[in-house]
């Protein structure tokens, strides 16, 4: 393997990373080391790479603002597209071609920009495109699957090929592409609008987005005036948005708050203050307290209510 290495290092040089630390690349701020993480600057060097390496499976970091890695990092091969997979450009009338590793609130601004419609919600999520195509990322009930005209991958092998958005299933939160594809870029559709409408719809969602929590409290006027001044859902933390999904008919949030869990910690993990669905790295906790913590909210929760949340952030790792 070590000789593996300083050949990857001497052909692929700075994109080849051993044992790096890979907190910086989560929102949590935690994670082990990964064996080995290839940033690649090109298509050519991705095939060129996984041509070479012949790995069975590879992990895919995005942004990070989904994943727990855990304390004892990844073993084998990461892949995290470098910021020469974030750009965008008009392909045609209403379609725009993006980069995986562009993020979604460029895509947002690009989008109303260029007067297409159809787009704003992506101004109110923190990750990257190829992230959200995983992920089908949307809110107030839009999501990706509903703009996406294609999507282009390599497999593997290192073989490059494009899905249609009908090949792919898409639900809640939910692609059911195959694992071990990376998407590289993506096609996306909009529609015609006027600009100025386009700025005030995403405007108005980023507001609510901010404001979600603050308007369920409706009876805490007071409280309400002081969360709205200070934003509701929680930022400058560390935190990957919701952690589970929300069950039919019913939010996440609600069942940890009934259940009486939005009290719970283990170590330095603790539940936002300001959204019980948001799990947080208060500053030293490490992985497994934030694994034990949710694995003791989907215990309390289920005992309580008798509905098995399921998660929405991705785990991924071994422990220590
Ligand atoms: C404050 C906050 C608010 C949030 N609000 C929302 C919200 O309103 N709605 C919502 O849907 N989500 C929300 N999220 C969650 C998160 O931002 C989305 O899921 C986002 O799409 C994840 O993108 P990422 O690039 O960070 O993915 P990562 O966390 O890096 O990865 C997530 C998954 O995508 C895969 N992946 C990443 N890039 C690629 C690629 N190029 N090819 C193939 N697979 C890839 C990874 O392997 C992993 O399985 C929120 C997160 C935070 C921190």
């Amino acid at each position: 393997m070590k000789i593996v290495i300083e050949d990857l290092k001497i052909k692929f040089g700075k994109q080849i990373l051993v044992d790096e630390k890979l907190s910086n690349y989560s929102w949590f701020n935690l994670g082990g080391p990964a064996d080995v993480l290839f940033k690649p600057d090109s298509i050519k060097d991705i095939i060129s790479f996984l041509e070479k390496i012949k790995p069975q499976k590879f992990t895919i970091l995005g942004a990070g603002s989904n994943t727990l890695i855990r304390d004892g990092g990844i073993k084998g091969i990461t892949i995290k597209l470098s910021s020469a997979f974030s750009y965008i450009r008009l392909e045609s009338n209403n379609i725009i071609e993006v980069g995986a590793a562009t993020s979604d609130k460029k895509v947002a601004d690009f989008a109303m920009e260029n007067s297409l419609t159809g787009l704003e919600f992506l101004a109110c999520i923190p990750g990257s495109i190829g992230g959200a195509i995983r992920m089908n990322t949307g809110c107030y009930g839009d999501d990706i699957s509903q703009i996406l005209h294609s999507i282009e991958v390599i497999d593997a092998k290192g073989k490059l090929k494009v899905i249609l958005a009908e090949d792919i299933n898409f639900s809640y939160r939910c692609s059911d592409f195959e694992e071990n594809l990376l998407v590289t870029s993506v096609k996306l559709i909009g529609k015609h609008s006027i600009k100025q409408k386009i700025a005030e719809k995403q405007k108005t969602l980023v507001e609510k987005k901010k404001n979600k929590q603050t308007k369920k409290k409706k009876k805490k006027k007071k409280k309400i005036k002081k969360q709205k001044k200070k934003n509701s859902q929680p930022s400058q933390i560390k935190t990957c948005g919701s952690t589970f999904k929300n069950p039919k008919n019913k939010n996440a949030w609600e069942l940890i708050k009934e259940s009486n869990c939005d009290n719970l910690r283990v170590g330095d993990a603790k539940i936002s203050e300001k959204h019980c669905n948001f799990f947080v790295n208060n500053g030293n906790a490490t992985s497994k307290d934030l694994e034990e913590l949710i694995n003791k909210v989907k215990k309390t929760v289920f005992q309580k209510t008798k509905i098995n949340l399921e998660l929405e952030i991705k785990i991924i790792g071994i422990n220590k």
